[in-house]
């Protein structure tokens, strides 16, 4: 068995046997899905793209991507805000390796992410990635972060505020996202990476979420003041993530998956639901051998079947400085999953009707979630088509093998 179908099976086992039956109540509640992580802990998932040299599971891109499209079929909220992690442990590991570093960097960085990783997996360290700040020009990539981090004895004093922090108060680590404080201009070439631990001095989380969808999350506001942070809290030598953010643009397609996931959910919700299988649902009726029902699952297969041939394609197409085409075809690729997940839930309600949209029904919560895949910096489905416009019109050369 292959490591990806190995993978992914005890996603969908731990999804399908745990996730599932908690994630209505964590919804209701707005409650961060704290049992799911102690699963995911116990299963060795912490360390799902921690690579094997340092004692993790070694899941590269496209098999990370196929873990989270599984686990968000189960719980939206579990596999977003597990992306988080994740994130980080892809960014420091993986494609730091394909960043062009001085042979000092190099070493500094292998010893630092050492450390990091030997948190993840031996003390059960979660880690959030919070990016996204009120002004959300710098998450969109068109500004520096306004959180600066000032250098002083021994490492930095970073203030600043972020919001929509997923994972607040339930991380270990929060992967910041700043802007080092120089003498001139705030500049995105001196962004930062620091993994600032969730007791420290000067840190506080405020604000709620009580919100449409996606609220088991926990993506409340941070505030930094003069907070000390050591100079090996650094996840990415300075300079380098705005070069995997240029160079690695698949980094920023991870949360696609989650709502690959929910889109999966919705048609398979659809089906059970005609076929009389949901419990607390309407008995198998005519309806599931009407023509018009028939033709309304069937158009949603074709949709879903879309989106899924465009994500395997472009999540295999994920590396360093991938060639202008895959970079366009990523960004189609995390626009039509992230609005397809809505448009099959949408199309599931109207499909199922109104009995579906009760409380009680998953499908409610899958069509409040996927909304959100809308809104998710720094590739909205605007962001996208902007970007998709402007670089299929340049001139590469050759579009084809450009
Ligand atoms: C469930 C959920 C979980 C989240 N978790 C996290 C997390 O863990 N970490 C994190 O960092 N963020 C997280 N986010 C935040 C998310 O990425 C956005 O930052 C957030 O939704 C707020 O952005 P906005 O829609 O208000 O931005 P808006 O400013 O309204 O942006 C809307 C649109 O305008 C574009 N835009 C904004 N500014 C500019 C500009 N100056 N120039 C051109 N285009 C621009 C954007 O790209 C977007 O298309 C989460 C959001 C949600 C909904």
């Amino acid at each position: 068995m292959d490591k990806t179908t190995e993978l992914t099976g005890i996603a969908r086992e731990l999804g399908r046997d745990k996730f599932l039956a908690r994630s209505s109540q964590y919804d209701v509640d707005g409650r961060f899905p704290v049992e799911n992580y102690a699963d995911l802990r116990d299963a060795g998932f912490l360390g799902l793209t921690i690579p094997e040299r340092y004692g993790g599971l070694g899941a590269d891109y496209a098999t990370y991507a196929m873990v989270s499209a599984e686990l968000g079929t189960w719980c939206g909220a579990t596999a977003l805000t597990f992306n988080m992690h994740n994130a980080t442990m892809m960014w420091s590991g993986f494609v730091a390796d394909d960043l062009p570093m001085s042979d000092a960097d190099r070493t500094i960085h292998n010893d630092r992410r050492a450390a990091i990783y030997t948190g993840v997996l031996e003390d059960g360290h979660v880690f959030a990635q919070p990016f996204s700040e009120p002004n959300s020009a710098a998450a969109a990539g068109k500004a520096p972060f306004g959180t600066e981090a000032k250098p002083v004895e021994g490492g930095f004093l970073v203030n600043g505020r972020k919001h929509f922090a997923s994972l607040s108060g339930h991380a270990d680590y929060y992967g910041v996202l700043c802007t080092l404080a120089g003498d001139g201009e705030a500049n995105v070439a001196n962004t930062m990476f620091l993994a600032i631990p969730g007791d420290a001095d000067g840190f506080s989380i405020d604000g709620d979420w009580d919100v449409l969808g996606m609220r088991a999350t926990a993506s409340r506001n941070l505030k930094f003041e003069n907070v000390f942070v050591p100079d090996t809290a650094q996840l990415l030598p300075v300079g380098a993530y705005y070069n995997a953010a240029r160079d690695w643009p698949h980094m920023f397609m991870t949360l696609c998956p989650t709502y690959m996931g929910i889109a999966r959910a919705a048609f398979q919700f659809t089906c059970d639901y005609l076929k009389g299988d949901i419990e607390g649902g309407p008995p198998r009726s005519s309806s599931a051998d009407s023509p018009i029902k028939q033709f309304g699952v069937a158009h949603m297969r074709i949709r879903l079947e879309q989106a899924e041939a465009l994500f395997l394609r472009v999540i295999s197409e994920a590396r360093y400085k991938p060639t202008h085409i895959d970079r366009q075809r990523a960004y189609a690729a995390q626009y039509t999953v992230m609005e397809t997940a809505n448009e099959l839930c949408r199309e599931a309600i109207r499909v199922c009707g109104g009995r579906s949209i009760f409380k009680h029904m998953r499908l409610e919560q899958l069509y409040r979630d996927s909304r959100c895949g809308s809104l998710m910096l720094p590739w909205t489905p605007d962001t996208c088509v902007e970007r998709l416009g402007s670089e299929s019109l340049k001139d590469w050369g050759t579009q084809a093998g450009a």
